[in-house]
């Protein structure tokens, strides 16, 4: 096998996370980094790192320029983007391969179309996957009103550029829904650049239950099962598990096939997630997801694949190493985020020195992080400190060895997410099975109701 030089457009743990996956490779890899970042870890773990500019996202890591620069001056002949910044944006995909570089996802206008999220319920429907009722790109309100009616309220207005839990509304009634078009647009358009908004029925008391898909460039699509991310709050994940507890065969046999259907419909090429809401024993696509997932590795460990390395395969034209038949459920894996935020005033984020780090360890557990004790979260980037992940046989050992882990997680320097973690382990309705997507937040409202 070729050995390679990946330029990593990314920081923090995925940058940790690529540069490993790149080295167990046999490869090399370069990451980027601004002021804030110079003394990071994965500046430390790269083999080379490039001063790209001023601690604020638009001046160094969203600035595709310097990372191209960067990687050009370090010989690197790929770009991984990691999840967020750079990473959905078919702009960056097609200036790394304008450059002479591979990008390490599919190509620009597959990018574009998943992105668009009405190009992709076209795309899902037309590969024979269900799409939660609703209606494509909506200007005009005496139309929406229309629509909304034929739906039946609640429905939500979205945002078709919409990621990371914006850019959704949700409608009770007609009155409301003028206003809150209006607003939804002009947000849109702030924060994605892109004001196209449709509507889509409210699911009530819905799973988030997506599907780790993986394709090559010589036809191979494998899926790797089905992960439950549905304890939200503000429409974000805070903790995930796989496989989805409780989920007929049936069902996951649909799922998992609609997946790969809609992958092949589109020629997909890399690492993707297919979301959907699941009520009942129905399923219903809402995105897909064009990148590496912040809780890919809780699919790594129930089936023991490294979705990164493949990502890195596929890229270069390899084949997957692994075949769907290799792929067999084993236990159960929960991934817990530990982001730097205050549960008691709204998950504010909590900027800080850490002035204690320590970190579990023992059977079953695993850490990804971009931290080390000492380190300073700075205000400038996503809150996340670590994901704290484990495996057990089963969804009581999982349990279990979760509670000591988070236990023995010591953070100190900012308030952190962790004891969230610990109550909803030990006394909650999460511990005993599934949720629906709004449990948290009337879980946070009024902890001592009976949940
Ligand atoms: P995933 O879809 O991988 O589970 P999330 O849904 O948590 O990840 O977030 C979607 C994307 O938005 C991720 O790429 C993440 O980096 C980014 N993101 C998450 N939270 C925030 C935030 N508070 N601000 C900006 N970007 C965020
Ligand atoms: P994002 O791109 O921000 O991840 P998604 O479309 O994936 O947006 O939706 C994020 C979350 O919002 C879902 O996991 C779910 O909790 C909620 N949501 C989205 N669409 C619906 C819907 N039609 N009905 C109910 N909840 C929804
Ligand atoms: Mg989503």
């Amino acid at each position: 096998m070729s050995t390679h030089r990946v330029l990593v457009a990314n920081r923090g743990e995925i940058a940790v996370r690529i540069i490993r996956a790149a080295h167990l490779l046999g490869w090399e890899a370069v990451v980027p980094y601004s002021d804030a970042d110079q003394d990071a870890l994965w500046v430390d773990l790269a083999d080379d790192a490039v001063h790209i500019g001023k601690s604020p996202a638009s001046q160094s890591y969203l600035d595709s320029e310097k990372l191209l620069d960067a990687a050009k001056s370090t010989d690197c002949d790929l770009v991984h983007p990691g999840y967020g910044f750079l990473s959905e944006r078919p702009s960056f995909a097609q200036a790394v391969v304008d450059a002479g570089l591979v990008f390490v996802g599919p190509d620009a206008d597959l990018i574009s179309t998943m992105g668009d999220k009405a190009a992709a319920r076209r795309a899902a429907q037309a590969a024979d996957v269900p799409v939660v009722p609703g209606s494509e790109v909506l200007t005009d309100k005496d139309e929406a009103l229309r629509v909304a009616d034929e739906i039946g309220y609640p429905v939500l207005v979205k945002a078709s550029a919409g990621g990371g839990g914006r850019g959704i509304r949700l409608v009770e009634s007609a009155e409301e829904l003028p206003g809150a078009m209006s607003t939804a647009q002009s947000e849109a358009r702030s924060a994605f650049g892109d004001d196209a908004v449709y509507l889509e029925k409210v699911i009530e008391r819905a799973r988030h239950i997506e599907v780790q898909v993986i394709a090559d460039t010589h036809g191979n699509v494998v899926h790797a099962f089905e992960r439950d991310c549905s304890v939200q709050r503000r429409r974000q994940k805070l903790l995930e598990e796989a496989p989805a507890a409780d989920l007929s065969d049936d069902l996951r046999e649909s799922m998992t096939a609609a997946s790969i259907r809609l992958a092949q419909a589109v020629g997909y090429i890399g690492a993707g997630t297919v979301e959907y809401l699941v009520e009942e024993d129905h399923f219903y696509f809402i995105e897909m997801n064009t990148r590496i997932q912040v809780e890919h590795p809780i699919s790594e460990e129930i089936c023991g694949i490294d979705l990164v390395a493949e990502q890195l395969l596929a890229a270069t034209g390899e084949k997957l190493s692994v075949k769907q038949e290799d792929l067999v459920v084993q236990g159960v894996a929960f991934e817990f985020r530990i982001n730097a935020e205050d549960p008691d005033n709204d998950f504010f984020p909590s900027p800080g020195e850490l002035t204690r780090f320590d970190l579990p360890a023992g059977p079953g557990v695993r850490i990804e992080t971009g931290y080390v004790a000492g380190g300073v979260v700075a205000p400038y980037y996503d809150s996340m400190l670590a994901k704290v992940i484990v495996h057990g046989r089963d969804r009581a050992q999982a349990i279990a060895r979760s509670i000591q882990a988070l236990t023995e997680l010591r953070i100190e320097g900012v308030v952190t997410t962790r004891d969230v973690h610990l109550r909803l382990l030990r006394d909650s309705a999460v511990a005993r099975g599934p949720v629906s997507t709004s449990w948290l937040e009337d879980f946070l409202a009024d902890p001592d109701a009976n949940h």
